[in-house]
């Protein structure tokens, strides 16, 4: 199949919405990472974003929304879930609520809830009005690589399996969304992502923080189970400053490596380490940002260890995340 690469624009998205209507898949920019839509309610449809990503069957899709109201025809909604939805949406938080009959098992890996989200992004809005239809849409990457955040990222994993891609430049946030369950009592936090434990509890008093869930992860949100977010070499990581600069030392020098630290930590490393400059260090947006693509960059580079910085957890901000895809890239709690 010939992989078509579009720049967002009025013949694309139409091109792009004719073929979701025909049951195919279409990859399109959302603000947390690049996703691979299909139509939501056809299961023929949706079998095909499992077959080009090569996903394992037991790991259910989020699907995206235009506007809040259309969940109505998918689930079980109720107060709570409106408030959420008018605090955040459009934006980069999932909500997990009960399914309706109408959305196929195989969205939702047979549970009897399923994960929605109303995008932020323009191209995928365009994309979701001019469809016409929910998407059913994961990360659009080949299960096991990091999650794209670019469209050639798409090119490389799923080049000859979809017929297009929407290309809409550089994701703003670089992480995937934050998964709040409402089925689960408390609520929890499934995936931390932008949006914070912090954000969230005015509206959820008694939400689980996601630290907390760590244990109790991988039976409810069935895809974390899955370590999607490692390049092919062995992730090892080290906090930043001297703590680095020792790890640094203690690699076999035998091995292809890759370093990835953030500016100051960068500036105190020899000349050889050669790093890939993440981000300013304590600039945590641009470390989210970059770290799948510097994940990609040391694939390219064929690297065997990849030396990278951690930032530190603070309990509401985007730094759980990243730490939680870095653990997960390390093979740590996963
Ligand atoms: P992806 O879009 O590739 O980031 O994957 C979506 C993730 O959302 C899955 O891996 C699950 O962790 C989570 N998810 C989707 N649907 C459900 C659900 N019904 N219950 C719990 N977690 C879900
Ligand atoms: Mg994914």
């Amino acid at each position: 199949m010939l992989t078509e690469l579009k720049k967002v624009e009025r013949q694309a998205i139409s091109q792009a919405a004719d073929l979701l209507a025909a049951g195919e898949v279409v990859a399109f920019p959302t603000e947390t990472v690049y996703g691979l839509g299909a139509d939501a309610l056809n299961s023929a449809a949706v079998a095909k974003i499992f077959a080009a990503k090569g996903r394992p069957a037991d790991n259910p899709l989020i699907v995206h929304l235009y506007q809040a109201e259309q969940a109505e025809a998918l689930a079980y909604t109720n107060e709570l879930f409106y408030t959420l939805a008018k605090a955040f949406w459009p934006g980069p938080l999932t909500l997990i609520v009960p399914k309706k009959d109408c959305v196929p098992a195989i969205v939702t890996a047979g549970l009897d809830s399923v994960a929605l989200r109303v995008p932020a992004h323009p191209a995928a809005r365009w994309l979701l009005q001019a469809g016409k239809m929910p998407l059913a849409a994961p990360s659009a990457n080949s299960s096991g690589k990091p999650s794209p955040t670019l469209a050639d990222h798409v090119y490389q994993d799923l080049q000859g399996k979809i017929p297009l891609i929407l290309d809409g430049g550089a994701v703003n946030i670089g992480l995937e969304s934050t998964v709040v369950s409402l089925v689960s009592s408390p609520p929890a936090i499934l995936r931390p992502g932008k949006i914070s434990y912090a954000e969230l509890l005015p509206y959820l008093p008694n939400l689980l923080p996601p630290k907390a869930l760590a244990a109790a992860e991988a039976p409810r949100s069935p895809g974390m189970k899955y370590t999607h977010y490692s390049p092919q070499g062995q992730v090892l990581l080290a906090a930043g400053g001297a703590v680095f600069l020792k790890a640094y030392r203690s690699l076999p020098k035998d091995k292809k490596l890759f370093i990835i630290a953030t500016s100051q930590t960068a500036a105190l490393l020899p000349q050889e380490a050669a790093p890939f400059v993440i981000a300013q260090t304590g600039d945590i947006q641009a470390y989210a940002h970059n770290i799948f693509a510097a994940f990609r960059s040391a694939d390219a580079a064929g690297a065997e260890l990849i030396l990278t910085e951690t930032v530190p957890v603070q309990n509401d901000d985007v730094s759980m995340a990243i730490m939680n895809r870095l653990n997960k890239a390390a093979g740590i709690g996963s």
